[in-house]
């Protein structure tokens, strides 16, 4: 027998032996027997010594992968994510795959799309005669260009019968579709900066060599990345693109078509339907696709050939997944582009403060473009808006009412943008004081008027909107705060007239929603857009003029200490909205801190300032990016119970296996937001400059937790590596 190390889907730190009579290759998947019930798993090595009883050792059951294994340079990545992230290595490798490849069952291989075309003895037969006229304009196809099933079922719905007889007769030869056809040039001549970004760029093709590239918004560095994609996909080698949202970005994907129209692209995304999931991913692994394009998730696509990476929106949160095993999906990126030496392009208009430091320190190379691509688009005019002394009518200033009103009568297209932090109205009681939370989360219920509803946005918790209040009975309940249903109903009586579309989580809630409000703004059918961060993401509205800012100061009052370097970069971004075309644009922020250095860096509309600043202040207070962090966190019903179990490994670490004296920690303390889902919250900081010394630490942790989970075993740990949530 041979003995076999395997990942399973089990909380287990450690891999798992079978046997089976011959040595299977790692990587293959096959199904076992766990507890009796039969499971999946990947070889992750073969041939070692076991460390328990051989009599013991059940064997493989069915080998479910015996012509693809999956690669030694995924093996690595999942190893390497698995030991960093401190996470059971069997779990991270189920979570990397999709979910066919996670049940016991065999999977075909995606089948390679061939081309027809007509062989030489074809091309000596006389086409069918031109009566047949269907039949005759497959010929002609066949004879004129190698063509696609698909292209030839347009001609004939009979194709495949006819195909099938002309295979037989050699009249018709079929090869593999390429999968990088040709590449029509660009419609645009790349402009100095994005030319010199490129060239830097290509010199590095073949080697690892991490760039940001950090661009205004608006100054082209789509362009950009397009044009080095080209170049490595007419290499014959494979290009992966992340992006934080694949739905909200039908512009992109648009883009992406029109200049790779026969590049063979797979998209992967947490919504892509799970069969459609598996076959893209094996069409990567294999080869088979050119052009990766994905969320978080896709950074753990497996390829065949790997030439580029390129994180567009490098600083956006949802590279970061927040749940089980919580990765950073550009981290992983950066760390993939070194073992397959490629080049890794990170771009943003607002670089996360990490990248920015990196680039600094020489460790990326910084490319810039600091101007806005587009002739005649300028930058918009961002103008704050001191309200301390202005009275207010629902929120909006006499100015901004009026502005609003100007632009309509002109025809402009005018956004409202909410910042969503304690942005979402909430019912209280004026006569006590009452005000309905959840009683799962520390949240505000939030009102949903059309729908009858208080709503818990953290937890699936919902109730009709009550007609008194529970505590004192009065009747009279007010609505506080302005979500978007009440602007948007505002903004009805103040402009009957207007074509005014809310943007937020409900309007958008079903896969295509996204794309039909978006046609419908592009042939403007809209006047005014009233919405959330949604908004805010790298959309390409040309006629927007004017965008309006409400209150953003929420965000300044935060203790978590990256809320300024979010703010700054979510105003940046809807800033860059405005005035992406032949319109001027002006931005209107509402607020009472006009002197706030967010808001000032935002006047002016530079980064650079906001992020010197910032970085001198995190330096001062130690903070990353000049200090490494993980939270350790514990939750249980009460805050005690949570607090219990971090203070009993903290004391036992404390006395027994002290950390390194670079390792500080902190806490514990109750998480910003304590009380989740019926769950209260609690969490130390561990904090280092010195990484190794921080994981060592955690290491530490790690093995205190599982020793103290017997003991509590009501109390719920995790340990989340560069945390950002506070
Ligand atoms: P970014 O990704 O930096 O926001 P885009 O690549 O989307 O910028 O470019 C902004 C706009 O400018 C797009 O409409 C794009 O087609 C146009 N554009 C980009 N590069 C050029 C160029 N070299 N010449 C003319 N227009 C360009
Ligand atoms: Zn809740």
């Amino acid at each position: 027998m041979i003995y076999h190390q395997l990942a399973l889907n089990v909380p287990l730190y450690s891999l798992l032996t079978y046997a089976h009579p011959t040595a299977l290759p790692a990587g293959t998947r096959v199904a076992v027997r766990f507890r009796k019930r039969l499971v999946a798993a990947i070889v992750w090595e073969s041939n070692v010594q076991p460390k328990i009883d051989i009599n013991k050792i059940l064997p493989i059951e069915t080998i479910l992968s015996e012509d693809w294994q999956l690669p030694a340079d995924w093996r690595a990545l999942l190893s390497f994510t698995a030991r960093y992230y401190h996470y059971p290595l069997g779990q991270a490798v189920m979570a990397a795959l999709p979910k066919g490849l996670r049940q016991p069952e065999a999977v075909p291989l995606p089948h390679q799309e061939m081309m027809y075309t007509l062989s030489n003895s074809g091309r000596i037969q006389p086409a069918p005669p031109a009566r047949f006229h269907k039949q005759h304009a497959l010929w002609q196809c066949l004879q004129s260009a190698p063509a696609t099933l698909q292209q030839l079922k347009a001609k004939h719905n009979q194709a495949t019968n006819y195909l099938n007889q002309w295979l037989q007769q050699g009249w018709v030869q079929a090869k593999p579709v390429p999968v990088c056809g040709s590449i029509p040039a660009s419609p645009y001549q790349l402009n100095q900066q994005q030319q010199h970004a490129s060239t830097l760029i290509q010199a590095k093709f073949g080697q690892f060599a991490p760039f940001l590239l950090y661009g205004i918004t608006g100054s082209g560095k789509t362009e950009v990345y397009f044009d080095i994609m080209a170049k490595v996909l007419q290499q014959g080698r494979q290009v992966l693109f992340l992006l934080p949202e694949i739905n909200l970005t039908p512009q992109l994907m648009q883009r992406v078509r029109q200049r790779f129209p026969s590049t063979v692209t797979v998209i992967l995304h947490s919504q892509t339907a799970a069969g459609q999931r598996t076959s893209n991913y094996l069409q990567a692994a294999l080869g088979q696709a050119a052009l990766v394009i994905g969320t978080r998730l896709a950074v753990f696509t497996p390829m065949h050939n790997l030439g580029l990476i390129v994180v567009d929106e490098e600083h956006d949160y949802s590279f970061k997944q927040e749940s089980e095993l919580r990765y950073q999906a550009r981290d992983l990126a950066v760390w993939r582009a070194q073992q397959t030496n490629c080049p890794i392009v990170l771009g943003s208009a607002t670089p996360s403060l990490e990248s920015w430091y990196k680039a600094q320190q020489g460790a990326y190379q910084l490319l810039q473009l600091s101007e806005r691509a587009h002739a005649c688009a300028q930058l918009p005019q961002i103008h704050l808006l001191d309200i301390r002394r202005l009275p207010l009518d629902n929120g909006l200033s006499d100015i901004i009412k009026q502005k609003l009103q100007t632009n309509f009568a002109n025809g402009g297209l005018s956004m409202i943008y909410l910042n969503r932090r304690g942005f979402a109205p909430a019912l209280f009681c004026a006569a006590c004081g009452h005000i309905f939370g959840c009683p799962n989360c520390s949240a505000k219920m939030v009102l949903h008027q059309h729908a009858g509803q208080l709503r818990c946005h953290h937890c699936d918790f919902h109730q009709r909107i009550p007609h008194s209040c529970p505590e004192c009975g009065n009747q009279d309940l007010t609505a506080v705060g302005q979500g978007t249903q009440r602007i948007e109903e505002d903004l009805q009586h103040l402009l009957p007239d207007a074509r005014i579309l809310r943007v937020d989580r409900d309007s958008t809630a079903h896969r295509h929603d996204w794309a039909a409000i978006y046609s419908k703004i592009m042939q403007q059918q809209i006047d005014i857009l009233v919405g959330t961060q949604m908004l805010a993401k790298g959309h390409d509205f040309p006629h927007l003029n004017l965008v309006v800012v409400l209150n953003a100061d929420n965000s300044l009052y935060s203790a978590d200490f990256r809320a300024p370097e979010r703010l700054f970069a979510e105003l940046m971004q809807v800033s860059g909205r405005a005035g992406r075309a032949n319109y001027k644009g002006e931005v209107w922020v509402q607020t009472r801190q006009p002197e706030h250095k967010v808001y000032q860096a935002l006047a002016t509309q530079n980064y650079v300032t906001f992020a010197t600043a910032e970085l001198a202040e995190r330096q001062d207070l130690c903070m990353p990016p000049f200090s490494h962090m993980a939270a350790i966190r514990a939750d249980a019903k009460t805050m005690r119970q949570a607090q219990e179990l971090l203070r009993q490994a903290l004391q036992g670490i404390e006395q027994q296996q002290p950390l390194p004296t670079s390792v500080s920690a902190f806490g514990p303390v109750p998480m910003l937001m304590a009380r989740l889902a019926g769950y209260e919250r609690a969490q130390i900081f561990l904090e280092s400059k010195n990484r190794r010394d921080l994981h060592h630490s955690i290491t530490i942790w790690h093995s205190w937790l599982q020793h103290l989970e017997k003991i509590y075993p009501h109390t719920r740990w995790l340990i989340d590596v560069d945390p950002l949530e506070m």
